[in-house]
Parts: C-alpha cells; sequence; structure tokens
C-alpha cells in the first residue's frame, strides 16, 4: 500500500503531530497494513535518524545543496539517471562546467546575501568522478569560493560510483578538498553480472579501487548492491556479501532491482532473466541479516515502483557513518537547491512542509542552452521561501 510514499516520512509526521510509539504503530498497522516486522524497522531507522541529527525538525531554516554532473564512462542497463557517455558529444562537458559553475557562484551568492546556512553538499550524477582530475579541482575551489560556511558543512559527498572513473589524481584531489565521504559502487560482484548489465568495469577493479581510496585516506566510503540483478540468486548474493565483507566499507546501500520504464532494461526485458519473488525475498532476508551480524544498522529507507519482489532500498551504515544528506532528502525536512544537469530541486516550506519541485534539463546540450534561465528561476523560488524567515537579511 506504501508504494510512491516514503514509510519513515509518514512516521515522522506522526510523531511530529504527538502520537505516541504505540499509536503510530496500531495506524501503521491497521489503516496501512504495514506488517509488525517492517514498523519495527521504521522505528528503528527514525529513531537512528534522529539520533544522528537531532535537529532535524528544525533544519528547514538551511539548505542542502546536490549538484548534478551527467557523465558517466558508459550507460548501464537499468539506469533512468542523467548519464551521457563522457565521450560522445551530447553537449560538451566544457561547456556544461562553466554552466555549472555559473549556477554555483549565482545561488552562493544569494545564499550569503541572505545569511542561509547549507547543511550538506552532495555530487551525484551520472557519475561526478567522470570528469578530469583538473575539472574537479577546478570545481571544488570554485565552491569553495563561493558558497557559504564551507568550512562548516555537516558533510561533503563525492559519488565516485563507477570504479573505472577513479585514478590517483581523482583522489589526490577528494583528499585535497576534505572530501568526507565517497560511493564506490560495486552493484555486484559476478563479473558476468557487470558485463551482462553494460557496467564495464571487473570485480578486480572495483577491489582495487577500494583499496586504492583507502591507502590515500579517504576513510568514508559507502558502497551501492542491487539485489536482483540479472542471472544473480542465493549463491551469486552470497559471493558479493563475502566480498563486500573483506573491503568493510563503512555503509552499504541496498537496492532492490527495479524496471524502471525508460532504462534499457525494461525496454528489452526478455533479455534479462531475474529470480522469482521468492528467491528475491531469500535474498534481502540474507543480507538484512548480514548487515545485522556485521554492526551496519539500517537508517534510511524508500520504495520504488515496479521493484522486484514489491520491496524496498535500505541504507544501511556503521555507527555514526550514516550520510545525513540521505536522510535529509528521504526526510524531505529541509529545502535542497539541485545545481547541474539533471538536478531537481526541493523548497521546502518553513512549519507547513509544503513541497514544491523545480527540475533542470536533464540532457547537457539543453542545460547549456538554458542554464542562466534556470539559475534565475530557483532564484526567484528561493526568495518567496525564505521571505518571512527570521534568518533573512531584511
Ligand atoms: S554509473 Fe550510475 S549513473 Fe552512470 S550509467 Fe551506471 S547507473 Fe547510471
Amino acid at each position: 500500500m506504501l508504494t510512491g510514499i516514503r514509510p519513515t516520512k509518514l512516521m515522522h509526521q506522526m510523531k511530529r503531530a504527538g502520537l505516541s510509539k504505540e499509536e503510530i504503530a496500531e495506524e501503521l498497522h491497521t489503516v496501512y497494513a504495514v506488517s509488525r516486522e517492517k514498523i519495527a524497522l521504521l522505528e528503528r531507522i527514525v529513531e537512528r535518524q534522529l539520533s544522528v541529527i537531532p535537529d532535524l525538525y528544525q533544519l528547514d531554516q538551511g539548505v542542502s545543496i546536490y549538484i548534478g554532473i551527467p557523465f558517466c564512462p558508459t550507460k548501464c542497463a537499468y539506469c533512468t539517471f542523467p548519464a551521457y557517455a563522457i565521450n560522445e558529444k551530447d553537449g560538451s562537458v566544457e561547456r556544461f562546467l562553466d554552466g555549472l559553475h555559473y549556477e554555483m557562484e549565482e545561488t552562493g551568492k544569494w545564499l550569503k546575501d541572505h545569511n542561509i546556512p547549507v547543511t550538506t553538499v552532495y555530487y551525484g550524477g551520472g557519475t561526478p568522478t567522470s570528469i578530469t582530475a583538473d575539472q574537479m579541482d577546478a570545481l571544488y575551489a570554485h565552491m569553495i569560493d563561493v558558497f557559504p560556511n564551507v568550512n562548516s558543512l555537516r558533510e561533503l559527498t563525492v559519488e565516485a560510483g563507477r570504479p573505472d572513473t577513479i585514478t590517483l589524481d581523482k583522489l589526490k584531489v577528494l583528499k585535497k578538498y576534505k572530501i568526507d565521504r565517497i560511493s564506490i559502487n560495486p552493484q555486484s560482484f559476478t563479473d558476468e553480472t557487470l558485463q551482462a548489465i553494460g557496467r564495464h568495469h571487473s570485480v578486480e577493479e572495483t577491489v582495487e579501487k577500494f583499496k586504492l581510496a583507502k591507502a590515500y585516506g579517504l576513510g568514508n566510503i559507502n558502497m551501492d548492491l542491487i539485489i536482483g540483478l540479472p542471472n544473480e540468486g542465493v549463491a551469486e548474493m552470497e559471493n558479493t556479501l563475502k566480498e563486500t565483507k573483506k573491503l568493510g566499507p563503512e555503509s552499504l546501500t541496498v537496492h532492490t532491482l527495479s524496471f524502471k520504464r525508460a532504462s534499457d532494461m525494461t525496454k528489452n526485458k526478455e533479455k534479462y532473466k531475474v529470480a522469482g519473488r521468492e528467491e528475491i525475498g531469500q535474498m534481502m532476508k540474507m543480507t538484512s541479516g548480514w548487515m545485522e551480524e556485521h554492526n551496519y544498522a539500517p537508517y534510511y529507507l524508500y520504495r520504488q515502483k515496479n521493484i522486484l519482489g514489491n520491496l524496498e532500498n535500505v541504507g544501511y551504515a556503521l555507527p555514526a557513518r550514516e550520510s545525513l544528506y540521505n536522510i535529509i532528502i528521504m526526510e524531505e525536512c529541509q529545502t535542497i537547491i539541485g545545481l547541474g544537469c539533471g538536478a531537481s530541486s526541493k523548497f521546502v516550506e518553513s512549519g507547513t512542509g509544503v513541497i514544491t519541485r523545480h527540475a533542470n534539463p536533464k540532457n547537457p546540450r539543453a542545460y547549456n542552452e538554458r542554464y542562466k534561465e534556470y539559475t534565475h528561476d530557483k532564484i526567484k523560488r528561493l526568495e518567496a521561501l525564505f521571505q518571512a524567515s527570521p534568518l533573512v537579511k531584511q
């Protein structure tokens, strides 16, 4: 029943409305038909979130910033993110970066002028490490110049998702700018699966780049895993968990495969053989048991349409290694300004929690043509949103 609804957000809303733990559990069970087992999971996640961000309900006076870099080395079969092959000419990378620098500068200036603090910054995409080390260096240097309070951000994340984009030079840049948290995403530890989904990197490369990042002092690494990838069953999942254990990332996001409408996988469904509902359930159970055993606790959860086994995606972390940005975006408790390609902004009205959205174009060519207009649209929306805020300089 809770498809397209954030179950943890629902629980937070009930909590904020003053309902007791028992009343919330009863309502979730009787009105929304949530099983007792899943209610216990939601309670755990909500408690964990509030211990990591005790001021979660007061964050609406600040903002977080998402920066979308829309390039990847190749496109994965299940992907619907704005991810354009970096070597093809779908709008030049340099022109895109010029537009992004402009958006950062204008937005940062507005935030500084209005005394609005930034809580977290998250570079996603695409793959933010698919640009060159020099381009990354220039981008982060510019961020420090133009954003307010960069030195007191609570968290700065860069998704280095595809191991095939990670180089020594880029790791040095990440370290130089004190990036707190990166993601290196294996998705699976079976080479045949990686080939079948078009990842174009090997298991060996994931391991090698992970170790390299650790050796360079990047001490908070997240890994994404996917349950139910083509031709994978319990045995492959067991192998993935066994290999994950050897690396010991600080956090893990476990997705269950979803057939998104625009992905290559959905368009060519007959080419991809996936496990049945029962086996998916077994894999999920095995994974959550493994997390428990290895001290990873669940700290955010969301559900998607057309997800295998009608299950959920869950973020797990070792103590104090949770991603604050992930909590903020899931619980929709703060405005997130999206800059760059395919970046969506969510404007959260203080007090009412009413949300309005704005989306930058997904295609770099369209972005390159109209980024100024999109920047100013967002600034107007910010003006309207923060007009009544006591933080705004009059
Ligand atoms: S690396 Fe991520 S963003 Fe890039 S194509 Fe694959 S799934 Fe999409």
